[in-house]
């Protein structure tokens, strides 16, 4: 029996102007998970540690996943899956993510990587859409390829990976409420204007452009979402106060993770990144509600072997 063990990263998707499209992957928030190929044809969750998710391999993100990936294998091929969740279930830091892409990496890892990691990220998907209902490939992707990618398109997939500035840190903010994927997608209007539509593709360039060129002022103005946020944003609360003392303290640029209802805010330098946590803190103890802050490099691996 082949076996490894993994870090399955958690994941920033949409990165304010970038909706579906735009994701980052984090270094020090994620799951481990133990894949093992066995000689019993057929995929089994043997194990979850960390949290209440179903073991029947159809309704787990990791199984679907998986089983997306043997169909396209000649052999018939046996994986047992662990999984030791540490990231919660819908905090928008992409958990359902974490596992499909943990998943399929590790098994490709241990089939001696018959599939690229972009053939990867449609397995992934397909345990994203069992999670949301939709598949989509903005935490998926910078999960499997790691640092920061765009989904230029998604019929034709044709996932990106950009360049991943080395002084960016992530500090996230994990209210602990509940705001489900399907509840978040609910309250967005279908269409846009065209004056917003120019204002978010004019970010989408410049937040790219900025991630190329290192060039951490623009990133900071291209950090500005003028369609799903002013929807989204009500359904968290202290939203306004948390991004108003994170810009206050030097952050970027501050918005939505995801579905919600965790909360990034990207800045240049540790320093930065703690004072933004602390400022952040202090905004949220106010509420008595629990939380959980993150502070993270960006990951540009993605899914690697531990020990
Ligand atoms: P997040 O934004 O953190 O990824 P989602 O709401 O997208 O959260 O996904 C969580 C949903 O996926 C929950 O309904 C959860 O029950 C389901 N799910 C199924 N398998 C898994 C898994 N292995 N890890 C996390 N969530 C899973």
């Amino acid at each position: 029996m082949k076996s490894i063990k993994i870090f399955a990263p958690a994941t920033v998707a949409n990165l304010s102007c970038g909706f579906d499209v735009l994701g980052c992957c984090l270094d020090t928030v994620g799951d481990e998970m133990i894949i093992s190929l066995t000689s019993e044809p057929g995929v089994r969750i043997t194990k979850i540690e960390g949290a209440d998710l179903p073991l029947d391999t159809k309704k787990n993100v990791a199984g679907v996943a998986v089983e997306a990936l043997l169909k396209n294998c000649k052999n018939e091929i046996g994986v047992d899956i662990e999984i030791y969740k540490k990231i919660k279930a819908g905090s928008g830091i992409g958990s359902s993510a974490a596992s499909s892409a943990g998943a399929v990496w590790a098994v490709n890892h241990l089939l001696e990587s018959p599939f690229t990691s972009h053939k990867l990220v449609e397995f992934a998907m397909a345990g994203e859409k069992l999670a949301s209902g939709n598949a989509h490939a903005d935490n998926v992707a910078p999960a499997l390829l790691g640092g920061f990618t765009l989904v230029r398109s998604y019929a034709p997939l044709d996932v990106i990976k950009l360049h991943t500035p080395q002084d960016l840190v992530m500090t996230v903010i994990h209210p602990q409420i509940e705001v489900k994927t399907s509840d978040a997608r609910s309250v967005i209007k279908q269409n846009v204007t065209l004056k917003q539509a120019i204002h978010q593709w004019g970010n989408v360039g410049g937040l790219v452009s900025g991630l190329f060129t290192e060039d951490y002022d623009l990133i900071g103005r291209s950090l500005e979402d003028v369609i799903i946020e002013p929807m989204r944003s009500i359904l968290i609360p202290e939203f306004a106060n948390v991004k108003e003392a994170a810009i206050k303290q030097g952050a970027l640029g501050c918005g939505i993770s995801g579905s919600g209802p965790s909360i990034f805010a990207l800045s240049k330098g540790m320093d930065t990144a703690k004072k933004v946590a602390e400022a952040i803190r202090e905004v949220y103890i106010k509420t008595g509600l629990d939380f959980d802050i993150h502070i993270s490099k960006i990951n540009n691996q993605g899914v690697k072997i531990i020990n």
